[in-house]
């Protein structure tokens, strides 16, 4: 299986005869880095698409990307009317709406399960607001016709291979016992949206206990609502609290075969 970061909470996996995108989001202003040079017209149409939430820097390049081809998307009731408003067709979209949804494609499976947005926390919004300034509100107009809906992660199994991915991190203690239950190869964490996400994210790692940790959202993607996070804490603590768990970092739309 190849699995390419597409920068973001963005994936394109490919396995055997099929391909399949998580979260693909590829569109940015003049600001972000690292800059992004590939467009949505440049992922293929084919496949499913699979959307952990509503936000725009995970569902605003979904059209552009159906529009190549006959890809089916997989997301949240409310990420499926913005997709339909801005101009998707809807009978290639299922609205997940139920916790442990599954569907199998033939050579992989994939199952949903009911998750949480990461609570931004005061700090990061004054920082972030200082950041913005007199662009609050255009840019405020665009986080409101994204809602994000049900926050959902997905579960891919493929050939025996467990991968998961997350595209926020406000996960309970709970949800992360619950699906602790069966063991997870790879896990894909994102390190955005509060002061302290390398000490979030690395509860996951302790509780889900992956052979393999893949961080990512943590590029500066929409300056300046983001900024870039610094993930070497999160490394660091892997390594020392996790020893059973090896740390990946890809880079900027790296592939690699697992
Ligand atoms: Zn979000």
């Amino acid at each position: 299986m190849k699995l390419q970061w597409l920068g973001t909470a963005g994936f394109k996996v490919e396995t055997g005869d099929q391909l399949f995108l998580i979260d693909p989001y590829l569109s940015r202003n003049e600001k972000a880095r690292p800059v992004q040079t590939m467009q949505p017209q440049e992922l293929s149409g084919e496949g499913q698409i699979f959307i952990t939430h509503g936000h725009f820097d995970h569902l605003y390049d979904v059209p552009a990307i159906m529009a190549q081809g006959k890809s089916t998307v997989y997301c949240s009731e409310t990420a499926a009317e913005t997709l339909v408003r801005e101009g998707a067709d809807s009978s290639r979209i299922t609205a997940v709406g139920v916790d442990g949804y599954a569907a199998d494609f033939g050579g992989y499976k994939a199952e949903a399960f009911f998750s949480r947005h990461v609570k931004f926390d005061i700090p990061l919004v004054a920082r972030t607001l200082w950041r913005v300034g007199l662009s609050y509100g255009r840019l405020s107009a665009i986080g409101r016709s994204y809602p994000a809906g049900q926050v959902l992660s997905w579960r891919f199994t493929i050939d025996g291979y467990t991968m998961h991915h997350f595209g926020s991190g406000g996960s309970t203690p709970e949800e992360l016992q619950r699906l602790a239950a069966r063991p997870i190869d790879l896990l894909l964490v994102p390190l955005q949206g509060h002061t302290h996400i390398c000490d979030i994210v690395l509860e996951y790692v302790r509780v889900l206990k992956p052979r393999l940790v893949i961080p990512h959202h943590q590029d500066d993607f929409y300056p300046p609502i983001s900024t870039y996070v610094d993930i070497a804490p999160f490394v660091a603590q892997v390594k020392e609290k996790c020893p059973d768990t090896e740390v990946r970092v890809m880079d900027f739309n790296e592939v690699i075969s697992l």
